[in-house]
């Protein structure tokens, strides 16, 4: 891993994961190759609907993260921190079901061995196994702003993310996949809510930040709220539909503290009903039994 990436992924965990897994198109390829188990460059290609120009350049980000490595005959194999971004991906995979299930023709159906429960994937407490709420989590010091280069991370167009076939991961990428949204919903969870203290967290340009507001606004995860008549302003609050949201830059920044920042998490977590320092467990919706990737069967 580059010693820039080792740094941004000091700051704050989510931070860390965002820079080296990169933007929604590297996101869908850990989903093919940890779903099914895609290893070929044309593979992932015909699989995506992507082209090839992108593709490579993910697949080389995803390498030089150490997420994928490179195996014989020319093969992208899963790293152990790659085979572990299976929590972040199911848990992406259970919102978009939630929040888009009236949409027909979604193929990923993957089940829990354990209990045979079509799968819905939830973030439990290590210490009292409670299911984790958003309001149930207290951060202990606030991550020190991000120094985002977004020269380097170019929006991708979303609506090509389901070219080749419809799928709750690219509808919950829809809102998470693209770098500065992430960045704006992890500031939601750690409670900012006005404009100027978003742009002042992330430094990020005025008209960037409006545009993926409105944005989050559109697709239903935050709220436009008045708070002040004269002059009128305005501030952003999660929606019940972004609150749920809250397992994935949860298991985002679980992912980061577990591989990124060598076990010394920047943002230590508290879970108020217990009171103990917070690390999260993956677990089944349907059982609460723990689940890891190779506990569940993907059809
Ligand atoms: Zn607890
Ligand atoms: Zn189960």
């Amino acid at each position: 891993m580059s010693d820039e990436m080792s740094v941004l992924a000091g700051e704050d965990s989510v931070f860390g994961t965002v820079t080296v897994i990169g933007d929604a198109w590297s996101w869908l390829v850990l989903r093919e190759a940890i779903f099914s188990g895609v290893t070929r460059f044309e593979d992932f290609r015909s699989r995506l609907g992507v082209a090839r120009s992108t593709l490579a350049a993910r697949l080389e980000h995803l390498v030089a993260g150490d997420v994928l490595r490179r195996g014989p005959g020319g093969a992208y194999l899963l790293s152990d921190r790659g085979a572990d971004f299976f929590g972040c991906l199911i848990l992406a995979l259970t919102w978009g079901d939630r929040w888009f299930a009236d949409d027909a023709g979604i193929p990923h159906v993957v089940t829990h061995i354990g209990c045979g429960e079509r799968m819905s994937a939830e973030v439990r407490c290590s210490h009292c196994h409670d299911r984790v709420e958003a309001q149930a989590v207290r951060f202990e010091s606030r991550p020190r702003p991000g120094r985002a280069d977004s020269r380097r991370h170019r929006t991708p167009d979303l609506a090509l993310l389901e070219r080749e076939r419809p799928s709750s991961v690219a509808r919950t990428l829809q809102v998470l996949g693209e770098h500065w949204s992430a960045l704006i919903l992890r500031e939601a969870f750690f409670g900012v809510r006005r404009f100027d203290d978003f742009q002042r967290g992330l430094s990020i340009a005025t008209n960037i930040l409006a545009q993926r507001l409105d944005r989050l606004v559109e697709l239903g995860v935050l709220d436009r709220v008045p708070y002040q008549e004269q002059p009128l302003r305005h501030e952003y609050r999660l929606t019940r539909k972004g609150i749920d949201l809250y397992p994935v830059p949860l298991a985002m920044m679980t992912w980061g503290d577990r591989w990124l920042a060598d076990g010394n998490p920047p943002v230590p977590l508290t879970h108020l009903p217990c009171g103990e320092r917070f690390t999260s467990v993956l677990a089944c919706g349907h059982c609460g039994e723990p689940i890891s990737r190779t506990s569940v069967r993907f059809a």
